[in-house]
């Protein structure tokens, strides 16, 4: 496993504050398709795998997002 925190410090000091706040709104971005969810925390994932996207999720189920648009 790679140490998360180390990492983005390496990442601040190096980088001028221009590409931080880059960086800043890269990892809200990755939130965002990150699972609230503490136990879960997977990124989204489309499903099914093959075939036609159908939905948006993690394994967790407590993110769901339907990507097929409703027929009228
Ligand atoms: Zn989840």
């Amino acid at each position: 496993m790679i140490n998360k925190a180390v990492h983005y410090n390496a990442w601040a000091d190096l980088q001028s504050k221009e590409f931080a706040a880059v960086v800043s709104s890269f990892q809200q971005l990755l939130q965002m398709m990150q699972c609230p969810n503490t136990d879960c925390g997977e990124f989204l994932c489309v499903s099914p795998i093959k075939g036609d996207k159908e939905v948006l999720r993690c394994s967790c189920g407590a993110v769901s997002l339907n990507l097929v648009p409703k027929k009228n």
